[in-house]
């Protein structure tokens, strides 16, 4: 894995230049002349502390994950793909949920790809209804309005993976990873934090038949609450042998 720092020059520096002063804000401007000095470095920690990384100025792969920048040496063994569904407009932009989700699965070699988003258009009587998701989460959703948001936007194929972006639950839950039978997806709510849609995918990728289902410590990504968290949370080995497991989780 080629890492990018101070003295680093060529092409892909430049690409790191494009992408830092197109995400931060505000932009650095940094000057694209594709050499890696001071001032890229200064940007790159910037964007670093934003995104819960540790602000060391190194470009390795949780930072180029986290950029949406290509791994040249195919440093991913595995990958997941994801269906945005949306009836709701989240707190936390879609573009940042995904990549805090690149940036947990990236350290365990899985790529994290957006295969299509989709704003579910409802009629103002099923918004309004659907507006408070009533019920309980389950692992095997069968009726009720989960049963019914989970219907919605039709069929992804069944390796891949839907989110259902909503605005709440009436449990008092930010997400849920349980889902119709064949129809694999998870449901999050407009106030899940950064890690949140990680957290339910990874429920998904679990399935019911893995335990712990949740784990206590808070650097586990299967913390059961859902509190805002600044460190990448990580997984066990047997965790991370369990997703790569998954029907969901491909080989590349
Ligand atoms: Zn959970």
């Amino acid at each position: 894995m080629a890492l990018l720092s101070v003295g680093s020059r060529g092409p892909e520096v430049g690409t790191l230049q494009r992408e830092l002063n197109r995400q931060l804000f505000p932009s650095p401007n940094l000057i694209v002349d594709s050499i890696f000095g001071p001032l890229t470095q200064k940007a790159v920690k910037a964007f670093q502390t934003r995104e819960g990384l540790t602000p060391d100025g190194i470009v390795g792969p949780l930072t180029r994950a986290a950029l949406g920048m290509p791994n040249p040496d195919k440093a991913f063994t595995h990958k997941i793909r994801l269906h945005f569904r949306s009836i709701s407009l989240t707190d936390i932009p879609f573009n940042t949920i995904l990549a805090n989700t690149q940036v947990v699965y990236a350290q365990f070699g899985i790529k994290v790809e957006f295969a299509s988003g989709m704003s579910l258009l409802l009629d103002p009587a099923k918004a309004k209804s659907l507006e408070q998701i009533d019920g309980s989460c389950t692992w095997k959703v069968t009726t009720g309005e989960f049963a019914e948001l989970l219907q919605l936007g039709g069929r992804v194929p069944a390796t891949d993976i839907a989110v259902f972006f909503v605005d709440r639950f009436s449990e008092s839950i930010n997400g849920c990873g349980g889902h119709l039978k064949d129809r694999p997806a998870c449901i999050v709510a407009k106030a899940g934090s950064k890690f949140c849609t990680a957290h339910e995918v990874c429920h998904v990728l679990l399935t019911p038949s893995f335990a712990p289902v949740h784990i206590t410590d808070p650097n586990n990504l299967m913390h059961p609450v859902d509190v805002n968290r600044t460190k990448t949370p990580g997984l066990t080995a047997a965790q991370v042998t369990q997703v790569k497991a998954s029907s969901q989780c491909l080989t590349i």
